[in-house]
Protein backbone atom coordinates (compact mmCIF):
# COMPACT_ATOMS: atom_id res chain seq x y z
CA UNK A 1 0.00 0.00 0.00
CA UNK A 2 1.53 3.23 -0.87
CA UNK A 3 1.33 5.54 1.80
CA UNK A 4 2.04 9.32 0.36
CA UNK A 5 3.79 12.19 1.72
CA UNK A 6 1.42 14.55 0.10
CA UNK A 7 -0.97 14.32 -3.15
CA UNK A 8 -0.60 15.45 -6.44
CA UNK A 9 -2.39 18.28 -7.53
CA UNK A 10 -4.00 18.96 -10.68
CA UNK A 11 -1.45 17.96 -13.19
CA UNK A 12 -3.72 18.93 -16.86
CA UNK A 13 -2.40 22.51 -16.59
CA UNK A 14 -2.25 24.07 -20.14
CA UNK A 15 0.21 26.50 -21.45
CA UNK A 16 -1.30 30.13 -20.56
CA UNK A 17 -1.00 30.70 -24.62
CA UNK A 18 -3.65 27.81 -25.28
CA UNK A 19 -5.66 29.51 -22.26
CA UNK A 20 -5.59 32.63 -24.29
CA UNK A 21 -8.96 34.50 -26.24
CA UNK A 22 -9.23 37.51 -28.11
CA UNK A 23 -9.71 40.97 -26.10
CA UNK A 24 -9.40 39.42 -22.49
CA UNK A 25 -7.36 41.67 -20.29
CA UNK A 26 -5.82 41.19 -16.83
CA UNK A 27 -5.37 44.49 -15.81
CA UNK A 28 -7.67 47.86 -15.44
CA UNK A 29 -6.64 51.32 -15.51
CA UNK A 30 -8.50 54.41 -15.22
CA UNK A 31 -9.17 56.94 -18.11
CA UNK A 32 -6.52 58.91 -19.18
CA UNK A 33 -6.64 62.58 -17.65
CA UNK A 34 -3.75 63.36 -20.12
CA UNK A 35 -4.46 63.84 -23.75
CA UNK A 36 -3.20 61.01 -25.50
CA UNK A 37 -0.64 60.74 -27.85
CA UNK A 38 -0.31 57.10 -30.27
CA UNK A 39 2.91 55.72 -29.57
CA UNK A 40 4.37 56.14 -33.17
CA UNK A 41 3.77 59.62 -32.99
CA UNK A 42 5.90 60.29 -29.94
CA UNK A 43 8.43 57.69 -30.59
CA UNK A 44 8.55 57.22 -33.90
CA UNK A 45 7.23 54.56 -36.06
CA UNK A 46 10.75 52.67 -36.68
CA UNK A 47 10.78 52.25 -32.74
CA UNK A 48 7.69 51.33 -31.86
CA UNK A 49 6.86 47.03 -31.53
CA UNK A 50 4.00 45.53 -33.62
CA UNK A 51 1.69 43.22 -32.27
CA UNK A 52 3.19 40.08 -30.51
CA UNK A 53 1.02 37.45 -32.92
CA UNK A 54 -0.31 35.05 -30.57
CA UNK A 55 0.44 37.08 -27.19
CA UNK A 56 -1.55 35.40 -24.39
CA UNK A 57 -4.66 37.67 -23.67
CA UNK A 58 -6.35 36.48 -20.33
CA UNK A 59 -7.82 37.40 -16.62
CA UNK A 60 -6.13 38.47 -13.74
CA UNK A 61 -7.64 34.94 -11.93
CA UNK A 62 -6.89 33.34 -15.07
CA UNK A 63 -3.17 33.98 -14.51
CA UNK A 64 -3.09 33.71 -10.49
CA UNK A 65 -4.28 30.58 -11.15
CA UNK A 66 -1.56 29.59 -13.76
CA UNK A 67 1.28 30.06 -11.91
CA UNK A 68 -0.55 29.07 -8.48
CA UNK A 69 -0.64 25.56 -10.24
CA UNK A 70 2.07 25.24 -11.60
CA UNK A 71 4.28 26.47 -8.30
CA UNK A 72 2.56 23.66 -6.70
CA UNK A 73 4.19 21.43 -9.18
CA UNK A 74 7.52 22.06 -7.59
CA UNK A 75 9.26 20.29 -5.04
CA UNK A 76 11.14 21.96 -2.85
CA UNK A 77 12.97 21.12 0.61
CA UNK A 78 9.88 23.30 1.82
CA UNK A 79 7.50 20.27 1.13
CA UNK A 80 9.18 17.39 1.97
CA UNK A 81 12.76 15.07 2.46
CA UNK A 82 14.96 16.03 -0.39
CA UNK A 83 17.17 12.87 0.23
CA UNK A 84 19.84 14.06 -2.61
CA UNK A 85 23.75 12.92 -1.66
CA UNK A 86 26.86 15.23 -1.70
CA UNK A 87 24.45 18.43 -1.79
CA UNK A 88 23.01 18.68 1.67
CA UNK A 89 19.62 19.86 0.95
CA UNK A 90 18.89 21.41 4.21
CA UNK A 91 15.91 23.75 5.60
CA UNK A 92 16.77 27.49 5.42
CA UNK A 93 15.88 28.54 8.08
CA UNK A 94 13.22 31.86 7.58
CA UNK A 95 15.01 33.85 10.27
CA UNK A 96 18.44 34.10 7.95
CA UNK A 97 15.50 35.46 5.36
CA UNK A 98 14.54 37.85 7.54
CA UNK A 99 17.61 39.28 8.35
CA UNK A 100 19.11 39.17 4.27
CA UNK A 101 15.94 41.38 3.78
CA UNK A 102 17.06 44.13 6.90
CA UNK A 103 16.93 47.50 5.12
CA UNK A 104 21.05 48.45 5.58
CA UNK A 105 22.18 45.20 4.24
CA UNK A 106 19.61 44.41 1.14
CA UNK A 107 19.84 47.75 0.08
CA UNK A 108 23.23 48.27 0.28
CA UNK A 109 25.06 49.63 -2.96
CA UNK A 110 28.86 47.99 -3.52
CA UNK A 111 29.95 51.43 -4.50
CA UNK A 112 28.93 52.91 -1.29
CA UNK A 113 31.72 54.92 0.27
CA UNK A 114 33.14 52.36 2.88
CA UNK A 115 32.56 55.06 5.54
CA UNK A 116 28.96 54.16 4.97
CA UNK A 117 29.67 50.63 4.33
CA UNK A 118 31.04 49.71 7.60
CA UNK A 119 28.15 47.51 9.17
CA UNK A 120 28.33 45.01 5.31
CA UNK A 121 31.74 45.07 5.67
CA UNK A 122 31.72 43.89 9.33
CA UNK A 123 29.40 41.31 8.22
CA UNK A 124 32.10 39.90 6.03
CA UNK A 125 34.53 40.40 8.72
CA UNK A 126 32.53 38.33 11.17
CA UNK A 127 31.76 35.70 9.08
CA UNK A 128 35.36 34.57 7.70
CA UNK A 129 36.60 34.76 11.77
CA UNK A 130 33.60 32.07 11.95
CA UNK A 131 34.87 30.09 8.76
CA UNK A 132 38.68 30.80 9.88
CA UNK A 133 37.29 29.15 13.79
CA UNK A 134 35.08 26.67 12.17
CA UNK A 135 37.83 25.23 9.84
CA UNK A 136 40.76 25.98 11.90
CA UNK A 137 42.36 27.75 9.07
CA UNK A 138 44.49 31.05 8.86
CA UNK A 139 42.43 33.18 6.02
CA UNK A 140 38.91 33.37 4.37
CA UNK A 141 37.85 35.03 1.22
CA UNK A 142 34.36 35.11 0.59
CA UNK A 143 34.25 35.95 -2.67
CA UNK A 144 34.27 32.40 -4.94
CA UNK A 145 29.98 32.51 -6.02
CA UNK A 146 30.42 28.57 -5.22
CA UNK A 147 31.61 25.53 -4.32
CA UNK A 148 33.77 24.96 -7.59
CA UNK A 149 33.90 28.67 -8.02
CA UNK A 150 35.72 27.70 -4.77
CA UNK A 151 37.86 24.79 -6.04
CA UNK A 152 38.98 27.11 -8.89
CA UNK A 153 39.87 29.62 -6.42
CA UNK A 154 41.92 26.87 -4.24
CA UNK A 155 43.93 25.35 -7.37
CA UNK A 156 44.92 28.85 -8.47
CA UNK A 157 46.24 29.86 -5.47
CA UNK A 158 48.06 27.06 -5.46
CA UNK A 159 49.50 27.38 -8.21
CA UNK A 160 50.57 31.09 -7.32
CA UNK A 161 52.33 29.77 -4.83
CA UNK A 162 54.21 27.14 -5.96
CA UNK A 163 55.05 29.91 -9.27
CA UNK A 164 56.28 32.17 -6.48
CA UNK A 165 58.86 29.44 -5.45
CA UNK A 166 59.80 29.02 -9.20
CA UNK A 167 57.74 25.51 -9.63
CA UNK A 168 54.10 25.26 -10.41
CA UNK A 169 54.11 21.65 -11.07
CA UNK A 170 52.36 19.85 -13.87
CA UNK A 171 49.94 17.54 -11.91
CA UNK A 172 47.18 17.36 -9.65
CA UNK A 173 45.94 13.90 -8.22
CA UNK A 174 42.38 13.21 -7.37
CA UNK A 175 40.84 9.73 -5.94
CA UNK A 176 38.34 7.81 -8.01
CA UNK A 177 36.12 9.09 -5.50
CA UNK A 178 35.68 12.58 -6.02
CA UNK A 179 33.22 15.32 -6.90
CA UNK A 180 33.28 15.35 -10.61
CA UNK A 181 33.89 19.09 -10.51
CA UNK A 182 37.05 18.35 -8.68
CA UNK A 183 39.02 17.22 -11.71
CA UNK A 184 37.20 19.83 -14.39
CA UNK A 185 38.68 22.03 -11.69
CA UNK A 186 42.23 20.88 -12.24
CA UNK A 187 42.39 20.74 -15.83
CA UNK A 188 40.49 24.22 -15.86
CA UNK A 189 43.90 25.46 -14.08
CA UNK A 190 45.66 23.63 -16.54
CA UNK A 191 46.77 20.95 -14.56
CA UNK A 192 46.72 17.34 -15.58
CA UNK A 193 44.79 14.85 -13.81
CA UNK A 194 45.98 11.62 -12.42
CA UNK A 195 43.25 9.08 -10.90
CA UNK A 196 44.32 7.52 -7.26
CA UNK A 197 42.58 4.05 -6.63
CA UNK A 198 40.17 3.81 -3.67
CA UNK A 199 40.75 0.40 -1.05
CA UNK A 200 38.35 -1.77 -0.47
CA UNK A 201 37.40 0.38 2.31
CA UNK A 202 36.43 3.02 -0.11
CA UNK A 203 39.18 5.20 1.36
CA UNK A 204 42.57 7.01 -0.47
CA UNK A 205 45.28 3.60 -0.92
CA UNK A 206 48.00 5.11 0.70
CA UNK A 207 50.71 3.13 -0.98
CA UNK A 208 49.04 4.09 -4.24
CA UNK A 209 49.11 7.46 -3.22
CA UNK A 210 53.32 7.18 -2.29
CA UNK A 211 53.99 6.10 -5.28
CA UNK A 212 51.79 8.72 -7.41
CA UNK A 213 53.32 11.61 -5.52
CA UNK A 214 56.80 13.00 -6.98
CA UNK A 215 58.20 16.59 -7.37
CA UNK A 216 56.02 16.92 -10.68
CA UNK A 217 52.74 16.86 -8.53
CA UNK A 218 51.36 19.89 -7.48
CA UNK A 219 48.41 18.91 -4.79
CA UNK A 220 45.92 16.21 -3.82
CA UNK A 221 42.43 16.93 -4.13
CA UNK A 222 40.52 15.02 -1.19
CA UNK A 223 36.76 15.03 -0.83
CA UNK A 224 36.43 14.52 3.36
CA UNK A 225 33.92 12.81 4.12
CA UNK A 226 34.51 11.87 0.72
CA UNK A 227 31.64 10.67 -1.81
CA UNK A 228 30.96 7.43 -0.26
CA UNK A 229 29.93 8.93 2.94
CA UNK A 230 33.34 7.73 4.51
CA UNK A 231 35.97 10.00 6.56
CA UNK A 232 39.50 9.57 5.66
CA UNK A 233 40.59 8.50 8.81
CA UNK A 234 44.59 8.44 7.23
CA UNK A 235 43.71 12.12 6.06
CA UNK A 236 46.95 13.32 8.17
CA UNK A 237 49.25 10.45 6.85
CA UNK A 238 47.96 11.75 3.37
CA UNK A 239 48.96 15.42 4.17
CA UNK A 240 52.39 14.10 5.57
CA UNK A 241 53.34 12.26 2.06
CA UNK A 242 52.09 15.17 0.03
CA UNK A 243 53.94 17.87 2.37
CA UNK A 244 57.26 15.98 2.54
CA UNK A 245 57.29 16.28 -1.44
CA UNK A 246 56.57 19.66 -1.65
CA UNK A 247 53.07 18.91 -2.88
CA UNK A 248 49.64 20.72 -1.53
CA UNK A 249 46.61 19.32 0.28
CA UNK A 250 43.25 20.59 -1.49
CA UNK A 251 40.26 19.47 0.47
CA UNK A 252 37.36 19.76 -0.69
CA UNK A 253 34.39 21.17 1.79
CA UNK A 254 31.32 20.56 0.22
CA UNK A 255 31.12 17.90 2.75
CA UNK A 256 31.60 19.89 5.65
CA UNK A 257 28.04 19.73 7.50
CA UNK A 258 29.45 15.93 8.74
CA UNK A 259 32.26 17.96 10.30
CA UNK A 260 31.33 21.20 11.90
CA UNK A 261 32.06 21.29 15.16
CA UNK A 262 33.23 17.78 15.53
CA UNK A 263 36.94 18.02 13.71
CA UNK A 264 38.57 20.84 11.37
CA UNK A 265 40.47 20.55 8.20
CA UNK A 266 43.16 22.80 9.75
CA UNK A 267 43.95 20.47 12.31
CA UNK A 268 44.27 17.66 10.00
CA UNK A 269 46.95 19.07 7.12
CA UNK A 270 44.87 20.59 4.81
CA UNK A 271 46.21 24.07 2.89
CA UNK A 272 43.18 24.86 1.17
CA UNK A 273 39.69 24.50 1.27
CA UNK A 274 36.41 25.57 0.33
CA UNK A 275 33.10 25.51 1.99
CA UNK A 276 29.55 25.53 0.72
CA UNK A 277 27.83 27.88 1.87
CA UNK A 278 24.62 26.74 0.61
CA UNK A 279 24.89 23.39 1.99
CA UNK A 280 26.11 23.23 5.14
CA UNK A 281 25.47 26.65 6.20
CA UNK A 282 21.73 26.87 5.40
CA UNK A 283 21.68 29.22 2.49
CA UNK A 284 19.01 28.50 -0.90
CA UNK A 285 20.61 26.73 -3.52
CA UNK A 286 19.60 24.12 -6.51
CA UNK A 287 17.62 27.08 -8.49
CA UNK A 288 17.20 28.81 -4.87
CA UNK A 289 19.51 31.45 -5.63
CA UNK A 290 23.79 32.03 -6.14
CA UNK A 291 25.41 30.41 -3.71
CA UNK A 292 28.76 31.28 -2.03
CA UNK A 293 32.14 29.04 -1.92
CA UNK A 294 34.21 30.91 0.24
CA UNK A 295 37.99 29.57 0.38
CA UNK A 296 39.90 28.93 3.17
CA UNK A 297 43.66 29.01 3.20
CA UNK A 298 46.94 28.22 5.76
CA UNK A 299 49.09 31.33 6.21
CA UNK A 300 51.43 30.35 3.45
CA UNK A 301 48.83 31.05 0.92
CA UNK A 302 47.53 34.35 2.45
CA UNK A 303 49.23 36.47 0.43
CA UNK A 304 47.50 35.28 -2.86
CA UNK A 305 44.37 35.31 -2.06
CA UNK A 306 42.10 37.45 -4.06
CA UNK A 307 41.65 41.15 -3.51
CA UNK A 308 40.31 43.72 -2.39
CA UNK A 309 41.34 42.25 1.55
CA UNK A 310 39.65 44.21 4.25
CA UNK A 311 42.18 45.73 6.41
CA UNK A 312 40.86 47.11 10.15
CA UNK A 313 42.71 50.25 11.72
CA UNK A 314 41.26 51.60 14.80
CA UNK A 315 37.80 50.30 14.36
CA UNK A 316 37.47 51.42 11.15
CA UNK A 317 37.43 48.63 8.35
CA UNK A 318 38.57 49.53 4.34
CA UNK A 319 39.16 47.68 1.57
CA UNK A 320 42.77 46.54 0.57
CA UNK A 321 43.65 46.39 -3.22
CA UNK A 322 47.13 46.65 -3.27
CA UNK A 323 48.64 43.13 -2.20
CA UNK A 324 51.60 42.10 -5.16
CA UNK A 325 50.97 38.42 -5.05
CA UNK A 326 47.13 38.32 -5.22
CA UNK A 327 45.73 35.89 -7.98
CA UNK A 328 43.36 39.53 -8.29
CA UNK A 329 39.73 39.33 -8.07
CA UNK A 330 37.67 36.16 -8.88
CA UNK A 331 34.22 37.69 -8.33
CA UNK A 332 32.67 41.13 -9.28
CA UNK A 333 32.23 43.14 -5.78
CA UNK A 334 32.52 41.26 -2.97
CA UNK A 335 30.72 37.87 -3.69
CA UNK A 336 27.17 37.05 -3.61
CA UNK A 337 26.59 39.30 -0.05
CA UNK A 338 22.91 38.44 0.70
CA UNK A 339 24.09 34.81 0.49
CA UNK A 340 26.96 35.65 3.18
CA UNK A 341 24.51 37.69 5.41
CA UNK A 342 21.76 34.23 5.33
CA UNK A 343 25.12 32.31 6.37
CA UNK A 344 26.53 34.78 9.28
CA UNK A 345 22.59 34.96 10.57
CA UNK A 346 22.29 30.75 10.25
CA UNK A 347 25.82 30.46 12.44
CA UNK A 348 24.62 33.27 14.67
CA UNK A 349 21.31 31.89 15.25
CA UNK A 350 22.75 28.34 16.19
CA UNK A 351 26.06 28.97 18.34
CA UNK A 352 28.60 26.90 18.42
CA UNK A 353 26.95 24.00 20.68
CA UNK A 354 23.99 24.18 18.02
CA UNK A 355 26.40 23.93 15.10
CA UNK A 356 27.74 20.89 16.45
CA UNK A 357 24.20 19.58 16.85
CA UNK A 358 22.90 20.03 13.73
CA UNK A 359 26.57 17.99 12.78
CA UNK A 360 25.68 15.19 15.13
CA UNK A 361 22.06 14.87 14.15
CA UNK A 362 22.68 15.11 10.41
CA UNK A 363 25.13 11.69 10.83
CA UNK A 364 22.39 10.27 13.60
CA UNK A 365 19.91 10.59 10.80
CA UNK A 366 21.96 9.36 7.65
CA UNK A 367 23.23 6.05 10.09
CA UNK A 368 19.11 5.63 11.06
CA UNK A 369 18.44 5.15 7.12
CA UNK A 370 21.44 2.53 6.94
CA UNK A 371 19.62 0.67 9.42
CA UNK A 372 16.48 1.09 8.22
CA UNK A 373 16.99 0.18 4.50
CA UNK A 374 20.31 -2.41 5.03
CA UNK A 375 19.12 -5.73 5.53
CA UNK A 376 17.12 -4.95 1.37
CA UNK A 377 19.74 -3.32 -0.31
CA UNK A 378 23.38 -3.94 -0.64
CA UNK A 379 25.92 -2.02 1.31
CA UNK A 380 29.32 -1.61 -1.20
CA UNK A 381 31.63 -0.26 1.79
CA UNK A 382 31.09 -0.78 5.41
CA UNK A 383 33.13 1.46 7.46
CA UNK A 384 31.09 4.44 9.18
CA UNK A 385 28.96 6.59 7.28
CA UNK A 386 28.93 10.25 7.88
CA UNK A 387 25.97 12.76 7.18
CA UNK A 388 25.09 10.27 3.85
CA UNK A 389 24.88 6.53 2.65
CA UNK A 390 25.53 4.95 -0.44
CA UNK A 391 24.13 1.59 -1.34
CA UNK A 392 24.28 -0.18 -4.78
CA UNK A 393 21.62 -1.67 -6.66
CA UNK A 394 22.95 -5.34 -6.78
CA UNK A 395 19.93 -7.40 -5.48
CA UNK A 396 17.28 -5.31 -7.30
CA UNK A 397 19.18 -5.67 -10.26
CA UNK A 398 19.15 -9.22 -10.56
CA UNK A 399 15.36 -8.71 -11.20
CA UNK A 400 16.41 -6.35 -14.39
CA UNK A 401 15.59 -2.92 -11.63
CA UNK A 402 18.02 -0.71 -11.46
CA UNK A 403 18.73 2.61 -9.26
CA UNK A 404 17.21 4.57 -11.53
CA UNK A 405 13.63 2.69 -11.45
CA UNK A 406 13.51 2.91 -7.97
CA UNK A 407 14.66 6.73 -7.92
CA UNK A 408 11.65 6.96 -10.05
CA UNK A 409 9.23 5.11 -7.98
CA UNK A 410 10.09 7.20 -5.01
CA UNK A 411 8.37 9.77 -7.15
CA UNK A 412 5.40 7.93 -6.77
CA UNK A 413 5.66 7.86 -2.96
CA UNK A 414 5.95 11.24 -2.77
CA UNK A 415 9.72 11.81 -2.60
CA UNK A 416 12.40 13.63 -4.29
CA UNK A 417 14.83 11.04 -5.72
CA UNK A 418 18.01 10.26 -4.05
CA UNK A 419 21.09 10.81 -6.29
CA UNK A 420 21.26 8.10 -8.89
CA UNK A 421 24.51 6.35 -9.75
CA UNK A 422 27.12 8.49 -8.32
CA UNK A 423 29.36 7.90 -6.89
CA UNK A 424 30.75 5.84 -9.86
CA UNK A 425 32.75 3.66 -7.73
CA UNK A 426 29.96 1.97 -6.80
CA UNK A 427 28.26 0.58 -9.26
CA UNK A 428 24.49 1.64 -9.54
CA UNK A 429 24.55 3.61 -6.69
CA UNK A 430 21.76 5.26 -4.05
CA UNK A 431 23.38 8.16 -2.80
CA UNK A 432 21.28 9.37 0.11
CA UNK A 433 21.52 12.64 2.43
CA UNK A 434 19.09 13.56 4.81
CA UNK A 435 20.70 15.68 6.54
CA UNK A 436 19.36 17.09 10.31
CA UNK A 437 16.40 18.89 8.57
CA UNK A 438 14.59 15.93 9.57
CA UNK A 439 12.22 14.10 11.83
CA UNK A 440 12.22 10.57 12.87
CA UNK A 441 8.27 10.74 11.15
CA UNK A 442 9.76 11.69 8.25
CA UNK A 443 12.55 9.66 7.73
CA UNK A 444 10.26 6.32 8.97
CA UNK A 445 7.77 7.21 5.74
CA UNK A 446 11.03 7.41 3.49
CA UNK A 447 12.30 4.00 4.63
CA UNK A 448 8.40 2.38 4.58
CA UNK A 449 8.80 3.83 0.87
CA UNK A 450 11.94 2.29 -0.06
CA UNK A 451 11.31 -0.57 2.05
CA UNK A 452 8.24 -1.38 0.29
CA UNK A 453 10.33 -0.56 -3.32
CA UNK A 454 12.12 -3.52 -2.85
CA UNK A 455 8.88 -5.92 -1.61
CA UNK A 456 7.58 -4.50 -5.16
CA UNK A 457 10.71 -5.06 -7.41
CA UNK A 458 10.27 -8.79 -5.90
CA UNK A 459 6.81 -8.80 -6.65
CA UNK A 460 6.05 -7.12 -9.61
CA UNK A 461 9.48 -5.00 -11.41
CA UNK A 462 7.72 -4.11 -14.40
CA UNK A 463 5.73 -2.23 -11.89
CA UNK A 464 9.08 -0.15 -10.73
CA UNK A 465 10.78 -0.06 -14.04
CA UNK A 466 8.12 1.86 -15.63
CA UNK A 467 7.55 3.83 -13.07
CA UNK A 468 6.49 7.02 -12.24
CA UNK A 469 2.88 6.49 -12.52
CA UNK A 470 1.44 9.07 -11.08
CA UNK A 471 3.40 12.09 -12.66
CA UNK A 472 2.07 14.31 -15.42
CA UNK A 473 4.86 13.45 -17.29
CA UNK A 474 6.26 9.79 -17.73
CA UNK A 475 9.93 8.54 -18.62
CA UNK A 476 11.63 10.72 -20.95
CA UNK A 477 14.30 10.16 -23.03
CA UNK A 478 16.93 12.05 -20.69
CA UNK A 479 19.76 12.15 -23.28
CA UNK A 480 17.20 14.61 -25.56
CA UNK A 481 14.98 16.16 -22.41
CA UNK A 482 18.75 17.63 -21.52
CA UNK A 483 20.53 18.22 -24.66
CA UNK A 484 17.33 19.05 -27.29
CA UNK A 485 15.03 20.72 -24.82
CA UNK A 486 12.47 22.40 -26.37
CA UNK A 487 11.62 25.48 -24.53
CA UNK A 488 9.95 27.58 -26.70
CA UNK A 489 5.47 27.89 -27.96
CA UNK A 490 4.61 27.80 -31.70
CA UNK A 491 0.91 28.62 -32.58
CA UNK A 492 -1.22 25.76 -34.10
CA UNK A 493 -0.79 26.87 -37.69
CA UNK A 494 -4.76 28.99 -38.31
CA UNK A 495 -6.99 25.99 -40.43
CA UNK A 496 -7.52 28.91 -42.35
CA UNK A 497 -4.05 29.14 -43.43
CA UNK A 498 -3.52 25.57 -43.10
CA UNK A 499 -6.41 25.25 -46.03
CA UNK A 500 -5.13 27.72 -48.59
C1 LIG B 1 28.22 20.31 -4.37
C2 LIG B 1 29.61 19.87 -4.45
C3 LIG B 1 30.54 20.58 -5.23
C4 LIG B 1 30.17 21.73 -6.14
O1 LIG B 1 29.57 22.81 -5.50
P1 LIG B 1 28.72 23.87 -6.36
O2 LIG B 1 28.34 24.92 -5.38
O3 LIG B 1 27.56 23.12 -6.92
O4 LIG B 1 29.61 24.39 -7.45
C5 LIG B 1 31.84 20.15 -5.20
N1 LIG B 1 32.22 19.08 -4.49
C6 LIG B 1 31.35 18.38 -3.73
C7 LIG B 1 31.84 17.20 -2.92
C8 LIG B 1 30.02 18.75 -3.68
O5 LIG B 1 29.15 18.04 -2.95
Amino acid sequence: MIRKVRSHQTQNEPLLFERSSPGKKGYQLPPLDVPSVAPAEALGVANVRREIEGFPEVSEVEIIRHFTRLSTWNYAIDLGLYPLGSCTMKYNPRLNEFVARIEGLAQAHPYQPEELAQGAMRVQVQLEQYLRETTGMDEVTLQPAAGAHGEQTGILLIRAYLEAQGDARRKVLIPDSAHGTNPATAAIAGYEVEEIKSNDQGMIDLEALERAVDDSVAALMVTNPNTVGIFEKDIAKVAEILHERGAQLYMDGANMNALVGIARPGDFGVDVMHLNLHKTFSTPHGGGGPGAGPVAVKKHLAPHLPVPRIEESNGTLRYCYDRELSIGRVRAYFGNFGVLVRALAYILAHGGDGLRNATIDAVLNANYIRKGIGDRYELPYTAPSMHECVFSDDRQARSGVRTGDIAKRLIDYGFHPYTVSFPLIVRGALMIEPTETESKQELDLFIDALRSIADEVESDPELVRSAPHTTRTKRVDETRAARRPVLHWKAPVEEKQAAD
